[in-house]
């Protein structure tokens, strides 16, 4: 009898299985992925660049390397935090990770005994909540609205609660809502957080992919104490089988990522570091971003079109102003499990809500993705849902 651990009985990855099986299906449209759009990948730059590092250090890119990271990609990745995220850093204080996703690993494991507290905004990324779940923490929903997380309902929690660890955010453009935070309540959240001194983990992978409006200033980038540990990753402005991502941090917490790292992994790629360091040699990064935001661009707005023209008014949705995702709320007695049965059996998907809730029960709410699906398959896929959601109507 193979006897696991306790924390296996956290992981619930059946639904995702299941839905993978049904995406499998070549006839499905799907907006319950949350791909890039591959076409967009730089492939004949990315083998450019790769060739020039075979030939040139070849056997250095097959070699192991440090734990931190490629020195030109910590000071590529460096400059892009100062330029484009506003955070005054340097190379030294990034750390590279294979993929955000081990950055969050990483931030449970250096934060979280079994019933600390985690707070996070409700609803939050999937992928975090089964990340910092091996660790067995507590999990406080932070209530949030259009412009973000509801401040004075933090405050309550900070007010009220020992032991907390962390927040967990993504400002922009979140997953799964597709909601930016305003202006204000970053810094409100940053005065709180200085009167608290609590760690806070910025999870950053859509800031770039704005359609609209005047970029924001992350947390990180009005950090005076050290306490924002920012995560980026190159899977949505370049391409994520490079499984290339980063820390940024003090001194003092990002040695605890190090540390971390080396523990489990020793290091991420050193051939996906160096490809990628010298595609951003020879290109321009910038540029390449600039394409994806059109075609994103394009896409959000068939989606926002179709949903204004399909969903009964009873719905709301998210006008998202970036990144790959929007977010709907159904009427309250609606849930969207059992839409999600009716649509499937018209072969179109979308992810339920409920997931994205670590301690569950909101059921009427589903998020679509539309950086992966064209045009024409937006309209028919939300008018197929629009059509069941009005058949639910009570
Ligand atoms: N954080 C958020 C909010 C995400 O949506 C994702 C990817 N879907 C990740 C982290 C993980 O990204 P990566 O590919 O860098 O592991």
């Amino acid at each position: 009898m193979v006897k696991y651990a306790n924390r296996m009985n956290l992981q619930n990855g059946s639904e995702i299985r299941d839905m993978l099986k049904v995406l499998s299906q070549p006839e499905v449209l799907s907006f319950a992925g949350g791909m890039p759009a591959k076409e967009m990948f730089p492939v004949e730059k990315m083998m450019e660049a790769a060739m020039k590092v075979m030939k040139e250090n070849g056997a250095d890119a097959m070699q192991y390397s440090s734990t931190e990271g490629f020195l030109e990609l910590r000071e590529q990745i460096a400059d892009r935090m100062v330029k484009k995220q506003g955070v005054k850093t340097d190379a030294d204080h990034i750390l590279i990770t294979p993929g955000s996703q081990m950055g969050l690993d990483f931030s449970a494991k250096i934060f979280l005994d079994k019933d600390d507290v985690v707070l996070l905004e409700s609803p939050s990324y999937l992928g975090a909540i089964n990340a910092f779940k091996t660790c067995e923490p507590r999990f406080i929903e932070i209530p949030t609205e259009e412009d973000g997380m509801i401040m004075s309902e933090l405050e309550k929690i900070l007010d009220k609660e020992k032991n907390i660890k962390f927040i967990y955010v993504i400002p922009d453009f979140q997953n799964p809502t597709g909601r930016e935070w305003s202006l204000q309540k970053r810094k409100e959240f940053i005065d709180i957080i200085n009167k608290y001194e609590v760690p806070v983990i910025e999870d950053n992978p859509y800031g770039e992919l704005r359609f609209e409006g005047e970029s924001m200033p992350t947390l990180k980038s009005f950090d005076t104490k050290g306490l924002v540990v920012y995560l980026g990753t190159f899977s949505k402005i370049l391409a994520p089988g490079y499984r290339l991502a980063w820390v940024c941090a003090s001194t003092e917490i990002l040695e605890k990522y190090n540390l971390m790292e080396q523990a489990a992994c020793l290091q991420s790629s050193t051939i996906s570091q160096m490809e990628t360091a010298r595609y951003i040699r020879d290109n321009d990064l910038d540029a390449h971003v600039a394409e994806i935001i059109e075609v994103y661009r394009k896409r959000r707005n068939e989606m926002m079109a179709a949903l204004d023209e399909y969903l009964p008014k009873e719905c709301k949705f998210t006008r998202s102003r970036g990144g790959l995702f929007t977010w709907v709320v159904l009427p309250e007695y609606m849930d969207a499990k059992e839409l999600q049965k009716k649509c499937l059996e018209r072969k179109v998907a979308f992810v339920p809500g409920s997931g994205f809730y670590p301690n569950g029960n909101v059921k009427n709410t589903l998020r679509l993705n539309y950086s992966t699906t064209a045009k024409e398959d937006i309209h028919r896929g939300m008018k197929i849902l629009g059509e069941e959601i009005k058949k639910m109507l009570k």
